[in-house]
Order: C-alpha cells, then structure tokens, then sequence
C-alpha cells in the first residue's frame, strides 16, 4: 500500500512535516540576515560570545515548539553524558519556580556559554535584537543603550511577524516537558 502522503507521525502528515521543517528554516534565515544588519552597523554590540546575561535572567523556562525541540535534539546529540546529565540536574531544580529569575538549564555556567547554541530555539535567537509591540525584546543592558540614545539607528526586527510565524510551527511547549518526553 503506497500511503506516503497520508502517513502520519505525531498527528502531521510527512508534507505538513517538511512544510514545518521549511518554515522554521526560513525564519532562521531571515533572523539571522537582520542580526547581521545590526551587527554590521554597530561592532561593539552587547549580544556576543561571553555575555550569558540574557540566559541568566529567564522570567520562564525556554518554551518552544516541536520542530524547534527537534533540532535543538541534533545538540544534545552532540554532549556529552556528563553534560546531559548537569542539564537534567538543572531542570529538575528550576522546575516549579515560575516568575522567577532563573538560569537556562542549557547554559554553560563556567563557560558563560550556550551548550546548544547552533540549535538554539528562535526566543534567543531573536532576543537582544528585536520588538515587540513597541517593547524592545532585550536586556537591561541594551535598554540602557536605548534610553540614553546610543542606539537610534537601529532598525530593530518586528518580533509580531516573528511571533504569527512562529504560531505556524504548532503548539509549544516548556524545555522541561519536551526533555521529559526524551525519557520516555
Ligand atoms: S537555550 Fe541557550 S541561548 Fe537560549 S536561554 Fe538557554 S542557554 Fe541561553
């Protein structure tokens, strides 16, 4: 029986799977093209190797959506026992304390360092860089940038775009429950 186009995986067909694989792909791309406008008109931005600030000041744990626990898998692929094991170490102790700042369970704290920056989820991908609703998606460094005028060409990226793409991939879900899954 030929049933490529209708088999189904975790509820989606194998076209509305690649149609996913392809929109979170593009979004990449174009985030990445606007952090390298604004890269490349101002040198000395704050968001770069060595500064974990934003990682260390989470108001909730990392929520994303499917495709993006995919990918941010092909990472985890890539540490070692030791470190999946520090990182399930620091799920379990921010687990159950929403609203409060706490550090990506992801985050290297000696390195000061993302352990899966590559396959990183589009929410620190863009944060640092763009908008929402007028409000800027960064930290307090920036914002002091901001208020003090430093920073008034920059034509940040429209994180409400961002965010009805992002819509498209599925429901989302904390990094806590999709690491959870992996166990299963
Ligand atoms: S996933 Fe990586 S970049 Fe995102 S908050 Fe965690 S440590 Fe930072």
């Amino acid at each position: 029986m030929n049933c490529s186009k209708t088999e189904k995986a975790g509820g989606l067909t194998a076209r509305s799977r690649q149609g996913i694989r392809e929109t979170l792909s593009r979004l990449h791309n174009d985030i990445e093209a606007r952090l390298r406008v604004i890269r490349d008109s101002h040198n000395d931005w704050l968001c770069r190797m060595g500064c974990d600030t934003c990682c260390r000041q989470l108001a909730d744990m990392p929520r994303f959506s499917a495709e993006e626990w995919k990918l941010l898998q092909d990472g985890l692929a890539t540490l070692s026992q030791e470190q999946l094991q520090k990182i399930e170490e620091n799920i379990a102790a921010s687990t159950g304390q929403p609203g409060t700042n706490f550090v990506c369970p992801l985050l290297d704290r000696s390195a000061g360092a993302c352990m899966v920056y590559s396959f990183r989820p589009v929410v620190c991908r863009t944060y640092g860089f763009y908008v929402r609703r007028g409000k800027g998606v960064y930290c307090n460094k920036i914002e002091s940038c901001v208020d003090e005028g430093f920073l008034a060409g920059v034509i940040w990226g429209n994180h409400d775009a961002i965010d009805q793409r992002l819509n498209s991939l599925g429901e989302t879900r904390e990094l806590s429950d999709w690491f959870a899954e992996r166990k299963k």
